[in-house]
């Protein structure tokens, strides 16, 4: 029987941490606040953005709410991020992505202070992830690295294949498996002979946004199985873009979909708010 990975009792266990540990810090007189911009009514969106909020709630994060109509101009979103950067009683800014067509994103990426920035999505914490140094992390893979650690898979030394390559998920998701010492692999949609690939791999972490996808001939017998895609079926049931049916007896241990990777983004974004103010 494989290990069945639980992304919601351990994104709990971390929530409860972080709760704790944001009493200490108003103990001491300090709190922690992160304004949450959104643009527009895209449900999925506004489901995001009442989960991230309801999650500060509970921990004792003051969440201030920007919700903008959809024919916001860039300009005036420009100077609402400008306003924030500069207001010091906001520790943490979110623009909840994706932005309307007429808002070009990596603009408004590029200008939140990389301090403020608790999406990890700022070329200088990208960079920094990748040169080693201290910043925020892109919150998915950092919530799957915390998936591993404490389910104790061992990353040091084991081939990892990570299928797709977006900046918020594969790429960084690379940088951090490299960090915990393993032998990484990117496939994407131009690579060649993809089973032949994953079937090396120890671990193999799946985002490429194709419902059930990967069946047990992409599967090592006995590997580890992260599956981060996130689709309804046809009968409107949440899964992933592993087969988990399939995969899951030739695995060691395998995330479900729902309550595997999804709990963990809001967590590792939570970690990110204490960790504005954390010295
Ligand atoms: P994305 O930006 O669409 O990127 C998909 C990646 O998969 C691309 O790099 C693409 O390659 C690659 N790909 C597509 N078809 C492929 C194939 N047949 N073989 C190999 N590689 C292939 O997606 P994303 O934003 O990273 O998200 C991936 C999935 O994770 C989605 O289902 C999304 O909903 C889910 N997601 C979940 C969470 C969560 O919190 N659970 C967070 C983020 C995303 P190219 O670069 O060559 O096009």
């Amino acid at each position: 029987m494989a290990q069945l990975i639980d992304g919601k009792k351990i994104s709990s266990d971390i929530k409860e941490e972080l709760r704790i540990e944001v009493q200490q810090l108003k103990e001491q007189g300090i709190s922690v606040c992160l304004a949450v911009v959104q643009v527009g009514e895209d449900p999925a969106s506004c489901v995001y953005v009442k989960n991230k909020k309801r999650a500060c709630s509970y921990i004792g994060i003051e969440s201030k709410s920007y919700e903008l109509p959809e024919n916001t101009t860039e300009e005036e979103l420009v100077k609402l991020v400008e306003t924030l950067n500069q207001d010091d009683s906001v520790n943490g800014i979110l623009v909840q992505l994706p932005l309307p067509d007429h808002i070009n994103e990596d603009r408004i990426i590029n200008l939140i202070r990389p301090e403020k920035d608790v999406d990890g999505f700022h070329p200088i914490n990208i960079g920094r992830l990748w040169t080693g140094e201290k910043g925020f992390l892109s919150c998915t893979p950092a919530g799957i690295i915390q998936l591993l650690k404490r389910s104790d898979i061992q990353m040091s030394g084991k081939e990892c294949v990570i299928i797709g390559r977006s900046n918020i998920v594969g790429k960084p998701m690379a940088a951090l498996m490299l960090r915990e010492n393993a032998t990484v692999t990117i496939a994407h949609s131009k690579t060649v002979n993809l089973k032949e690939i994953t079937k090396r791999a120890d671990i193999v972490i799946v985002a490429l946004g194709k419902e059930k996808f990967i069946n047990s001939e992409y599967i090592k017998e006995g590997a580890v199985v992260i599956d981060v895609g996130m689709h309804r079926d046809v009968n409107n049931k949440l899964c992933g873009d592993v087969d988990f049916m399939d995969v899951e007896p030739h695995t060691s241990a395998i995330t479900p979909v729902p309550g595997g990777v999804g709990p963990m983004t809001i967590a590792m974004l939570m970690n990110n708010c204490v960790e504005t103010v954390r010295v």
